[in-house]
C-alpha cells in the first residue's frame, strides 16, 4: 500500500535513513575488510614475484659457478700436463719454457681457485637470505590465510545482515512512490549517506543553515512534503524541539 500524507510520506522516508544510518557501518566494515584482504593478496603476490627473481638470479649465479669450476679443472689438468712434460725434459732451454708455462698455469689456478671460493661464500648467502625470505612468506602466507578464514565468516555475517536489512528496506521503501525513494537515493549518494534531516533550532540539521521562519511553519504543519533549499535534504521538524526550540510533544 502506496500512503500518500506528507506526515506520512516523511515517516517512510525517515524509517528508510534511520535502516540506511544502521547499515552504513556494516557497509563500510565490510568494504574495508574486503579492500585489506586484497591488500594483503597483493602484498603476498608481489613478495612471491620478487623471491621468483632472486630464485632465478641465484640459478644464474649457479651457472656461473660450475662454469668457473670447470675452467679451474682445466687449468689443473693443464698443470698435470706441465709436469709430466717437466720429467722428460732435456734441454736447459726446454726446462725454462715448461717452468715458465708451470708458473703461468699455477698462478691461474690460484686466481681461479680464489674466484670459485668468492662466488661459493656469495651464492651460501644468497641461498640463505633466500631461504630466510621463504620462510617470511610463508608465515605471512599462514597468518594470511588463518585471518582470511574467520574473516570470511564474519563476511558472511556482514553480508547476511546486510540481506536482511535490505529486505525490510525493500518492505519500507514499497510504502512510497518509487520516485522519492529514487530521490531519497539521489541525495543520499550526494550527502554523505545523509538524505533526511530534522529541523532544529530554526535550521537543517544537515547543512546547518538558517530556514526561513515560514518555510519552517510548513515543515510544522507536515502540509507538505519539503526539502531543505540548501542541501536537498528531506526535513522534519524534530519531535523534541520546535522551530524556535522549545520542546514539543507533536508536530
Ligand atoms: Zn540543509
Amino acid at each position: 500500500m502506496v500512503v500518500s500524507k506528507p506526515a506520512e510520506i516523511m515517516d517512510v522516508l525517515r524509517r528508510l535513513q534511520a535502516i540506511d544510518d544502521e547499515i552504513r557501518e556494516i557497509r563500510v566494515a565490510r568494504d574495508q575488510m574486503v579492500a585489506s584482504m586484497e591488500r594483503l593478496q597483493k602484498v603476498l603476490a608481489h613478495l612471491d614475484r620478487e623471491l621468483a627473481e632472486k630464485r632465478e638470479k641465484l640459478a644464474e649465479a649457479e651457472t656461473w659457478y660450475r662454469a668457473k669450476n670447470g675452467e679451474l679443472e682445466a687449468e689443473r689438468e693443464k698443470l698435470t700436463k706441465a709436469k709430466s712434460k717437466l720429467t722428460g725434459v732435456t734441454r736447459s732451454k726446454e726446462y725454462v719454457a715448461v717452468n715458465k708455462e708451470l708458473e703461468t698455469v699455477r698462478k691461474n689456478i690460484t686466481q681461479r681457485e680464489d674466484e670459485v671460493a668468492k662466488l661459493l661464500v656469495a651464492i651460501g648467502e644468497f641461498r640463505e637470505a633466500i631461504g630466510k625470505e621463504e620462510q617470511k612468506v610463508k608465515d605471512l602466507r599462514s597468518q594470511a590465510e588463518v585471518e582470511s578464514h574467520s574473516n570470511r565468516e564474519r563476511l558472511a555475517v556482514m553480508e547476511g545482515k546486510i540481506a536482511e536489512v535490505d529486505a525490510r528496506r525493500k518492505v519500507i521503501s514499497s510504502a512510497v512512490d518509487r520516485s522519492l525513494v529514487e530521490r531519497y537515493g539521489r541525495i543520499a549518494a550526494k550527502r554523505e549517506g545523509i538524505a533526511v534531516a530534522a529541523v532544529v533550532d530554526g535550521g537543517c540539521r544537515g547543512c546547518h543553515m538558517q530556514l526561513n521562519p515560514r518555510f519552517i511553519e510548513s515543515i510544522l504543519r507536515a502540509s507538505s512534503v519539503v526539502t531543505c533549499p540548501h542541501c536537498s535534504r528531506y526535513l522534519y521538524a524534530d519531535s523534541a524541539h520546535d522551530a524556535d526550540g522549545n520542546a514539543v510533544t507533536s508536530v
